[in-house]
């Protein structure tokens, strides 16, 4: 088949936290084909890589062939080259990630088999979630057993709240839940050495995005100090290259690549087989949603997957329409062709 239209939009949402996210959230791409067949992906970068999208990446991809993976790997690096001087990293490969998962969607449609069947055989069965937030009561209701909670730094109180939260954390998940902590970039050194102290107890199974992506040094030295907690991060890096660079520094004891972000399945795949290489566990950054759990399920991923059910009661954007749900703390990708989902037509505007 022959890539005959490419489009981004970025959706009319109605419920982003006002952030960086208000205007640089997530995207859509529509991939057509000459046999009539849709593509559908899912990017980061909202309104300028929508523009690095349609002003870009449209004109290189119009009138390309695409029947075999390796098709989609040689878009990809031709992609990833002709934005090198813009990109490499952040908004141009958050586009390209999104335009990866859309020609990844495309291909299986026209093989009429899940995305998780083109990648490989199928490794496993349902995934265990572990749930993202704030509002652990309800997690526990639903079935988790599996969290991780927020916490950011803002000055010598947050010992304390981190000692509270994660209390409550384990006396609500249970003994043998796993409890995690995503400290958002906000704490240092040696935040991080004395929260491995105090929290020693809890039994906490990775403290997530301590430093910036840019203090792999002070990452790897970090290592040694909060065993057996696991320093874990990577949803801010992209591309082979990005991860090239953690594991060589010997940066992080997990990995979390984004794969709406990092470059798609196709950088994905790439990543994942460095960190066999180093023997880095991978646990893809918001593993529960299509685009990172058809890549858990066929490949040698940890069989766990992130999901971020919010808060009850608060309203939600729904943007895809067909996603599988979680089941007593478990997820399984479902076995429509492509990824299986499509994007709500209410939240498109064109
Ligand atoms: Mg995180």
């Amino acid at each position: 088949m022959k890539i005959t239209s490419v489009q981004a939009i970025y959706p009319d949402y109605k419920h982003v936290p006002p952030s960086w996210r208000t205007h640089f959230w997530q995207i859509v791409v529509r991939i057509e084909a000459d046999n009539g067949f849709v593509g559908y992906g899912y990017g980061g970068g909202g309104q300028a890589s929508v523009q690095v999208v349609n002003l870009h990446f449209r004109e290189l991809l119009l009138g390309k062939s695409l029947e075999t993976i390796q098709d989609i790997e040689q878009l990809w690096d031709n992609l990833y080259f002709e934005s090198l001087p813009y990109g490499r990293k952040g908004i141009a490969v958050m586009a390209l990630s999104g335009v990866d998962l859309a020609l990844w969607d495309l291909l299986a449609k026209s093989e009429n088999v899940p995305v998780y069947q083109l990648i490989g055989p199928r490794s496993k069965g349902d995934v265990k979630c572990y749930a993202t937030g704030p509002d652990v009561d309800w997690y526990s209701e639903q079935g988790f057993k599996a969290h991780k909670f927020p916490h950011r730094w803002h000055g010598e109180s947050d010992y304390e709240i981190a000692v509270q939260r994660a209390n409550t954390a384990r006396e609500t998940m249970g003994p043998d839940s796993l409890i995690m902590i995503d400290t958002y970039m906000s704490w240092n050194y040696e935040v991080t050495v004395e929260m491995a102290r105090i929290l020693n107890d809890y039994d906490i199974y990775w403290f997530e995005d301590v430093l910036t992506p840019d203090e792999l040094e002070g990452q790897s030295r970090l290592r040694e100090h909060v065993k057996p907690t696991l320093i874990s991060g990577g949803e801010h890096e992209f591309t082979q290259y990005g991860f090239e660079q953690i594991a060589s520094n010997n940066a992080l004891d997990l990995w979390q690549p984004d794969i709406t972000w990092c470059g798609g399945i196709t950088a994905g795949l790439r990543i994942l087989g460095i960190a066999l290489d180093y023997n880095i566990p991978v646990v893809p950054h918001r593993g529960g949603e299509v685009w990172g759990l058809h890549l858990i399920v066929s490949s040698h991923c940890d069989s766990l997957a992130e999901v971020l059910p919010g808060v009850k009661g608060q309203a939600k954007d729904i943007l895809w329409i067909g996603e599988p749900q979680v089941i007593d703390g478990h997820i399984s990708p479902t076995e429509e062709p492509g990824f299986g989902v499509t994007p709500n037509p209410k939240l498109m505007r064109v």
